[in-house]
């Protein structure tokens, strides 16, 4: 993996200060709770951000053990960072929970699921070939006979409800890759966009949006070939050494590339590439690239929003929006995205009444935590059909996919989209009005 400096997830000592500091902000108010999705499903202690918080507390301290029954209640976190945006303390849910699951899968005390999970992780995301030989399995998937026959509801009806939801969750590939477009010669200011590990195969529509978009701002879109994963699943799972490698890599990559900001239309992936500061801090090599890297990223919603913007022309209906958790709570960017849909004429947003609870998707949850993850499927999709909006908009592919699932489960006639994608459009429009 091309592994350069400080190769062992070195930063033990520091971190568990860090993380001691961070739980000793927590003063046990509970305002966190009801903004919590998994307490307020179970209504448990121990699934809200204050029990979490106790028991890394008690872990750290070292009475409790890393087991089962314990990790059960970390495992069924989000990481929606929902409780960040609600604590008036600024405890830093987010940060105390990736250093717990770094701790534990460092520890003595690893249980095999998170190794197992690590490891799947750390062997394909950082390598573009296997995620293509993924998707081409998935697409041989959707060409073959099984998908219809699967839908059958008579063959549906016998099939056991985790293989028939695993089967309904599955990701549509599309028919073509994203291949960056070549660039206009004209535009003299540069951005850099993140390529992401699955948009190029789900998403292209959204990326071939973006650069479009970007285009009609002025700047030239450059993707760095020497890109990999922003590392944040891996960071999520516990797995701060591949994390850590993958920020280093990527700001090598982007660093180079001579461009005024780091673009990126997937709110998870920007969220992990806002804190590289945080997560190099204690790699001398690396710290001020890290902090430069961090402070030129931007959400593409949040660089839009920032640009006085061309006549927009109508895109006629009625669109929901659906804040993506890494957008509103870990990177705090709620306006940008509403201000550019409200500029849209003839485009109506219906808010849902909770836009800002996570839909389950949470990258990998709706794969090991399938049964939360469909009740808060569920509660969106009816959040959702209250609007009775024919456009789903979000800022995020997981979120994209999740939400896809819950239309086709639900037979739907609703179209889920990316919030720069109904830009393009408009911008389009309005280029056809002139
Ligand atoms: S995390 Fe914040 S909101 Fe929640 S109990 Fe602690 S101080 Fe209160
Ligand atoms: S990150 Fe989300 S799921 Fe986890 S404790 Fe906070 S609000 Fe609850």
């Amino acid at each position: 993996m091309g592994e350069t400096i400080d190769a062992r997830g070195d930063a033990a000592g520091a971190a568990g200060a860090a993380l001691r500091e961070d739980i000793a902000r927590c003063v046990h108010c509970g305002f966190c709770l009801q903004a919590c999705p998994t307490y307020l499903q179970l209504g448990t202690e121990t699934d809200s951000p204050r029990g979490r918080i106790a028991l890394i507390d008690a872990m750290t301290r070292g009475r409790a053990e890393a087991a089962p029954a314990l990790l059960r209640h970390l495992d069924l976190c989000l990481q929606c960072r929902a409780c960040e945006t609600a604590c008036p303390s600024g405890v830093r849910f987010g940060r105390i929970m990736e250093t717990a699951r770094a701790n534990v899968l460092e520890g003595g005390e690893r249980p095999l699921s998170w190794r197992l999970r690590a490891t799947a992780l750390r062997q394909l995301l950082p390598y573009r070939r296997r995620i293509a030989a993924l998707m081409a399995l998935l697409r041989a998937y959707e060409r073959s006979p099984l998908p219809a026959l699967l839908r059958r509801p008579t063959v549906r009806a016998r099939m056991p409800r985790a293989l028939r939801a695993a089967e309904q969750a599955l990701p549509v590939v599309a028919p073509h890759l994203f291949e960056p477009p070549p660039q206009p010669p004209n535009l003299a200011r540069a951005v850099a966009m993140l390529r992401g590990c699955v948009m190029p195969h789900l998403y292209p529509r959204t990326h071939a949006a973006t650069v479009r978009v970007l285009n009609r701002l002025g700047y030239r879109v450059v993707f760095p070939a020497a890109e990999v994963c922003c590392g944040a699943l891996s960071l999520h799972a516990g797995d701060r050494r591949t994390a850590r490698e993958l920020a280093r890599r990527n700001i090598d990559a982007f660093l180079g590339a001579g461009v005024e900001a780091i673009v990126v239309n997937s709110a998870g992936c920007g969220s992990t590439m806002k804190e590289y500061g945080e997560l190099l801090d204690d790699n001398p090599a690396y710290r001020g690239a890290a902090a430069r890297f961090a402070s030129m990223t931007r959400d593409v919603l949040e660089f839009v929003a920032a640009h006085p913007l061309p006549p927009l022309g109508e895109v006629r209906g009625a669109v929901t929006y659906q804040d993506s958790c890494h957008l509103v709570h870990a990177q705090k960017v709620t306006q940008a995205p509403r201000m550019l849909l409200r500029a849209i004429p003839e485009l109506e947003l219906r808010e849902l009444a909770a836009p800002d609870r996570c839909c389950g998707s949470a990258g990998l949850y709706s794969l090991v935590q399938r049964g939360m993850s469909a009740r808060l499927l569920a509660e969106k999709m009816d959040d959702v059909m209250t609007t009775g909006a024919g456009v789903i908009a979000t800022a995020n592919p997981g979120c994209m996919m999740q939400l896809e699932a819950g239309a086709r489960q639900r037979g739907l006639d609703v179209r889920v989209v990316h919030v720069i994608e109904l830009i393009d459009q408009a911008m389009r429009a309005g280029e056809e009005m002139t």
